[in-house]
């Protein structure tokens, strides 16, 4: 699968402490107009040999005058899409009625507190009580929903009340992001290594029964959940390996990992201006749309092939882990470190064992 994110404006009324796209209330200058957007969604459309999954985020999408025009445009070139609005008034039901209707695969909603007072603080905007009622209402329209967290200093704590919360809301899908350094994020404070560590092995506990947990940013789950599975069963790599059929990855470089090693995905970013990315968190840049075509980027980018078997690439502590075959470590969090997206992931605390 081919997650397409497309920051559609970065324009918005909130102003979250870990904005990525360091989204303020005007759109930046020279955002991609209608006839570019769609000419992007064609592009998308026409990407062979994956299932590309177009995702309309920003800033806030709602603040794009022709959002539900594109959307209609992705349906009507069968292209899937999903949605990443803010909560603000805009996302009323009437207009939650219009994204149903246009044939949305899933809405993600931002929860980063388990209350207001958390919630309000991280997003600085009194949305907490609007974003309870939305995910309640659009789950009973029967649009598929996720949450996203993004982990920080300021909710470490309070993850187990954010799940509680999920819980008692039926969401069958928690993202949780742990806070990259970048846009305004670089001024938000992260949690420590051994907090990361903690709460990768307290996700990994938790049943797909109960949600089901993905993260992002945070590959190191993948090393959590087969030393459990050692631990527990005194697990085979080897068989599980033999199993899989797709040994070894969780992801193709771009930062994002899934419940089970067994699926690759890969990201490419599109900002609202253009520029192309492996993934919103890591800004290396691989082109614009205004000037190639999405596809030879994808196919051609020598970054995007390094990130593939990333493997093969990745130095210090991840190069040598025997590990880095189903995690790799955070490419996005490593460039925001030190600059360079091939270095070891600097959160992550454990003491690699040599690969064989
Ligand atoms: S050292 Fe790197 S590859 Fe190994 S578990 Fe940590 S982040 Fe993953």
């Amino acid at each position: 699968m081919l997650l397409v994110f497309y920051e559609t404006t970065t324009a918005c009324e909130l102003n979250c402490i870990h904005c990525r796209a360091n989204a303020s209330l005007e759109p930046a200058k020279n955002e991609l107009s209608t006839t570019e957007a769609k000419n992007l969604i064609l592009e998308i459309s026409n990407i062979e040999g994956v299932f590309p999954m177009l995702i309309f985020t920003g800033g806030n999408p709602m603040l794009r005058p022709d959002l539900f025009e594109l959307m209609k445009y992705a349906r009507e070139n069968r292209v899937a899409f999903s949605l990443s609005p803010a909560v603000t008034d805009r996302l009323d039901d009437t207009a939650l009625e219009e994204i149903r209707k246009e044939g949305v695969s899933s809405i993600s909603i931002s929860l980063d507190g388990s209350n207001s007072k958390i919630h309000n603080g991280i997003r600085r905007y009194d949305s907490f009580d609007r974003t309870v009622e939305l995910v309640r209402k659009a789950m009973s329209m029967g649009i598929n929903v996720q949450v996203n967290t993004t982990v920080m200093k300021q909710n470490v704590m309070d993850l187990p009340e954010i799940l509680s919360l999920l819980v008692d809301l039926k969401v069958p899908v928690w993202e949780v992001f742990f806070l990259v350094k970048t846009g305004r994020g670089t001024t938000a404070e992260e949690i420590t290594a051994l907090e990361f560590e903690s709460v990768n092995l307290w996700l990994a506990g938790i049943s797909p029964g109960t949600i089901n947990v993905r993260t992002v940013e945070g590959p190191s789950i993948n090393r959590l959940r087969i030393q459990r599975l050692r631990e527990v069963n005194n697990f085979d790599m080897e068989l599980f390996r033999f199993l899989d059929g797709n040994t070894d990855r969780s992801m193709v470089g771009t930062g994002f990992d899934v419940q089970t090693p067994r699926q690759r995905i890969e990201t490419l970013f599109i900002s609202s201006t253009g520029e192309v990315y492996p993934s919103g968190f890591l800004p290396v840049r691989i082109g614009n749309v205004r000037e190639k075509t999405l596809y030879s980027m994808y196919s051609s980018s020598s970054v995007l092939e390094k990130l593939r078997e990333m493997w093969d690439h990745v130095e210090g502590k991840c190069g040598y882990c025997s590990y880095r075959t189903l995690c790799g470590g955070s490419r996005a969090r490593a460039f925001a470190t030190t600059g360079n997206y091939l270095s070891s992931d600097p959160l992550c605390p454990y003491v690699a064992e040599i690969a064989h």
